[in-house]
């Protein structure tokens, strides 16, 4: 059986849910290498060796929303907030284009409504007019008008995690946000011209493997460009505390069976599974990954933005982000070539 869906993954990847199922529950560790074995397989003749670095700016830490799971959650009374000045954090992203050979800055926050339309969209424009990097937004959910500012300053890409597709799950973990209306952002900012990123945490109270297959199915038919997978760290200031983290294992099978069924998406080796197993990052690397997101915040600001505990990057200087990444690119016989790594749909 297992060898039956392994042998049609690397025909295909239209697998049922069945077999979806059976690929997620995997345990043993021989059938786990032949998992990622596949995996990898698939991401060598779909995607190729490169892995494509984003200089990640986390500008902002203050949020209107109270998703249980997440630090920096505006009921947090314990988290220090800090705002980037737009100045600042457009000479961040210069830095990273002259400095680096990365060609893609992430600017990403929590919801906070303090970078208005014109602030972003200025900010925006100015990385444009200045820089060659490729711009990639993560600052939630916004209004249209907004959305459509800041495609038209030259923002290039938007990751919005759609963090579950079950509806109930999506509920348990969000209790003041709307299901709805995230899945209303994603197909408008698809519908913008953006490169659209969606993804989800692995492991997060109340998360099962059918629920992941839902993930998963929600990506064959929604196809975004990139998908976010890390696992859910419980952190102590927030409604989960105690709640038991996600594995590095199921995770791995995460990204290994959405490989499998996306072909082409683009899919980062995250800092969250990198931070719950020092060797995280190069077995997602192995299982299908093929991204990697060095962060640029400037230091002062860095250990304020505790989305989880233990964050990697805490305690590494910036310029040591950047030779890490390319040295577990290496590790893993991977290349870094300093391309853009658009989504693939978008390869003539
Ligand atoms: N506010 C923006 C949004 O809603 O897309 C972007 C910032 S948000 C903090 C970035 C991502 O961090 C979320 O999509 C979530 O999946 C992840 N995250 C938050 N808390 C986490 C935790 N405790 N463990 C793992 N990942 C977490």
């Amino acid at each position: 059986m297992l060898n039956e869906i392994l042998n049609k993954s690397l025909e295909t990847g239209d697998l049922t849910r069945e077999e979806i199922l059976r690929l997620l529950a995997i345990t043993d560790p021989d059938e786990k290498s032949r998992l990622t074995e596949t995996s990898n397989a698939v991401r060598e003749k779909y995607c190729g060796a490169e892995v494509y670095l984003r200089g990640l700016i986390e500008f902002s830490d203050h949020c209107r929303r109270n998703c249980n799971y997440c630090g920096v959650r505006a009921g947090n009374t314990c988290a220090h907030r800090y705002r980037i000045p737009p100045d600042e954090i457009v000479k961040t992203a210069k830095g990273i284009a002259e400095n680096t050979p990365i060609k893609t800055v992430v600017l990403q926050s929590g919801e906070d409504l303090w970078y208005t339309k014109d602030i972003l969209a200025d900010i925006i424009r100015r990385i444009k007019s200045e820089t060659d990097l490729a711009v990639t937004l993560g600052v939630g959910e916004r209004e249209y008008d907004e959305y459509k500012a800041w495609r038209e300053a030259g923002a290039d890409r938007f990751l919005l995690r759609h963090e579950a597709a079950n509806r109930e799950l999506y509920k348990s973990l969000h209790p003041d946000s709307d299901y709805d209306n995230r899945m209303n952002c994603l197909r408008q900012l698809r519908e913008l011209g953006y490169q659209v990123g969606a993804g989800a945490m692995v492991g997060a109270p109340g998360q099962t493997l059918e629920h992941i297959a839902d993930d998963i199915e929600f990506y064959k038919t929604f196809k975004p460009d990139m998908i976010g997978i890390g696992p859910f760290i419980s952190h102590p200031d927030t409604p989960y505390k105690g709640a038991a983290s996600g594995t590095a294992e199921l995770t791995l099978n995460v990204v290994a069976v959405t490989r499998i069924v996306t072909r082409t998406a683009l899919l980062p080796a995250t800092t969250a599974i990198g931070s719950i197993d020092p060797m995280g990052r190069e077995k997602a690397l192995m299982a299908g990954a093929d991204v990697m997101m060095p962060n640029y915040t400037p230091y002062e600001y860095r250990a304020m933005y505790e989305i989880y505990p233990d964050k990697k990057c805490f305690t590494e200087a910036v310029d040591h982000n950047l030779s890490d990444a390319i040295a577990r690119i290496r590790s893993v016989g991977r290349v870094f070539k300093g391309g853009y790594g658009h989504a693939r749909r978008l390869d003539k």
